[in-house]
């Protein structure tokens, strides 16, 4: 489904990723390691496009990412990140509606489909929470939950436990491979964590000098 080849990314002349392959199948669930300032956030970056100068090719389902409008790539992904982002002056429930409302779907179904998830995320009872009334794990599980609201088939996760301590990270990261099992969505997900990635395994990718290889815990 995502088909990465030869990718080439510089910031000035210094490369950060320098001809990487990798193919992601449909309802992989996949880890991201490597050490900080290896290049895991700006090969997210290049999938989600925020960055979209690069040589070589990205593909989703065969088609080049840059030959699409960028909104239209975005609307198939959801994205997660370490730092929540959740709008403080909004409730758990608003902050998981406006990413419906920046798509322009229909009110009654933003409304239904938040609720869903907030149900899946284990959440609905704190539906009426301001971000700074829920603790670290359950802002995430708001994030994973406006994430999952366009029904994205590609789910991409950077550090999204970098601030959780270890019960609330393995709990978040259980979340999400349930939401892969069950709903089918493809995830890439970068973590630090050996302990985490030990505890709930899967293929791991590990990005050095610029590449990425398959590696196998044992
Ligand atoms: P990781 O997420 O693996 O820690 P990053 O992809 O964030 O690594 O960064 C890879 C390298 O690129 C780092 O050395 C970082 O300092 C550098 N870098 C990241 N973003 C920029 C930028 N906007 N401008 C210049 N250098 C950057
Ligand atoms: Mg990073």
């Amino acid at each position: 489904m995502i088909e990465i080849e030869n990718l080439v990314i510089g910031y000035g002349s210094r490369k950060v990723i320098d001809g990487l392959n990798l193919v992601l199948g449909e309802g992989e669930f996949v880890y991201l390691q490597g050490g900080s300032g290896s290049g895991k956030s700006t090969l997210l970056k290049a999938l989600y496009r925020e960055i979209d100068r690069y040589e070589g090719c990205i593909r989703i389902d065969g088609r080049p990412l840059n030959s699409l409008p960028k909104h239209v790539t975005r609307r198939q992904l959801g994205t997660i990140f370490q730092a929540y982002e959740l709008l403080a002056k909004k409730t758990a429930l608003e902050n998981v509606k406006l990413a419906g409302e920046v798509l322009g779907m229909a009110e009654a179904e933003i409304e239904a489909r938040a609720r869903e998830l907030l149900e899946t995320v284990g959440l609905l009872p704190a539906a009426d929470r301001y971000p700074a009334e829920l603790s670290g794990g359950e802002q995430q599980r708001t994030a994973i939950a406006r994430a999952l609201l366009n029904r994205p088939r590609i789910l991409l996760a950077d550090e999204p436990t970098g601030n959780l301590d270890s019960g609330n990270a393995a709990r978040i990261l259980r979340l999400l491979q349930e939401i892969n099992r069950k709903h089918g969505v493809t995830m890439l997900v970068v973590t630090h964590s050996d302990t985490l990635v030990r505890t709930l395994p899967a293929r791991t990718l590990v990005m050095e000098n610029g590449k990425v290889r398959d590696h196998v815990h044992c």
